[in-house]
């Protein structure tokens, strides 16, 4: 099993950068499970595997608990205090989860991952429904898992679904803006200045549309890298970009965008107007606004405005990627 993204994260072959994501090992189909099973998801390998490096990890058997094994439950022992105990045995195994999250993680190369895909209502892998118990066996609340919490603290920023989401275009969609941005994101920072203020000029609009109340400040930053070519900028903008990804997606962020990118860039009232009723009808009948964004830069780029062409906002994954449909899932625990 691969255990990290010591590879650089390379390209595709065609000059985009390859992003690298961590899989919980039992959705690409690895046998791990307590009971020796998996929950293979055939989207993640037949698409997502396609255009990205998927890293498996199991942090149960990686931590040494075997396959198979007993079940374990999160159990909160006192007040801020959570264990995980075998479910019969009572046995804790907290320790030999917190070695491997911590040796798993300090493994990693800085800017090597760019999200994650994890099971859901794992104990150690679930992204906030994992369930936890009082002493008493009492269903308290339910909570990140043990491996998943781990990885949220160290890479805050970093994006995070499990396979349930992966079915609802507006959980997938965000989640793949916001991986392939940071490959690119990453890859420019390579580049220094000059690729980060390239980078800023081609995904100005999917920015602004993910946060158009930070682009000032960003903007600022951007400048600071493109006109003076200025080094000690490269940090601040990428922790400005890595707020940003943390963002909520919400359309009304999306018509303040367009709004902002209009008035910078056409004058013609009527025409700003044209636009943003088409921009407002494509969002209103999208399932996400992602889902509207190709479509909507398509029909404004043939209509009026060629320079849309450079904008990623168009294309945040790559294009050969398709959602998920209902048939791609084999994951129902
Ligand atoms: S949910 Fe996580 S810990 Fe459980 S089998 Fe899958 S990868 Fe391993």
């Amino acid at each position: 099993m691969a255990a990290s993204a010591s590879s650089s994260p390379g390209d595709t072959g065609d000059g985009r950068p390859r992003v690298c994501l961590a899989v919980s090992a039992c959705l690409l189909g690895e046998p791990v499970r307590y009971d020796g099973t998996d929950k293979r998801h055939g989207w993640l390998l037949e698409q997502l595997g396609q255009v990205a490096q998927l890293l498996p990890v199991c942090p149960e058997q990686q931590a040494g608990l075997g396959v198979p094994r007993e079940r374990i439950n999160l159990v909160q022992v006192a007040l801020g205090q959570v264990r995980v105990v075998g479910q019969e045995s009572g046995r804790d195994v907290t320790e030999p989860l917190e070695h491997f999250a911590r040796g798993w993680l300090d493994s990693q190369p800085p800017w090597g991952l760019c999200g994650a895909v994890l099971k859901s209502r794992s104990p150690s892998c679930a992204s906030g429904d994992a369930r936890l118990f009082s002493s008493g066996g009492e269903l308290l609340e339910h909570t990140w898992g043990l491996f998943a919490r781990r990885l949220r603290q160290r890479w805050p920023w970093l994006p995070v679904v499990d396979e349930q989401q992966l079915s609802r275009p507006e959980a997938c969609s965000g989640f793949l803006v916001r991986v392939f941005l940071l490959g690119r994101l990453f890859a420019a920072a390579r580049g220094g200045p000059q690729g980060l203020a390239r980078f800023h000029a081609r995904e100005w609009l999917l920015l602004a549309a993910l946060a158009p109340e930070q682009m000032g400040p960003l903007d600022e930053t951007a400048a600071r890298l493109g006109v003076l070519g200025d080094a000690e900028a490269v940090e601040p903008y990428r922790q400005q970009v890595l707020k940003i990804v943390c963002e909520e997606d919400q359309a009304r962020r999306h018509l303040q965008a367009w709004w902002m990118w209009l008035e910078n860039y056409v004058a013609d009232e009527a025409l700003q107007e044209e636009a943003m009723n088409l921009i407002e009808a494509a969002l209103a009948s999208a399932q996400a606004p992602w889902c509207a964004a190709a479509q909507v830069l398509e029909e404004l780029q043939q209509r009026h405005f060629p320079q849309l062409a450079r904008q990623s906002y168009a294309r945040p994954w790559p294009p050969e990627l398709r959602l998920p449909q209902p048939q791609d899932s084999s994951s129902r625990r």
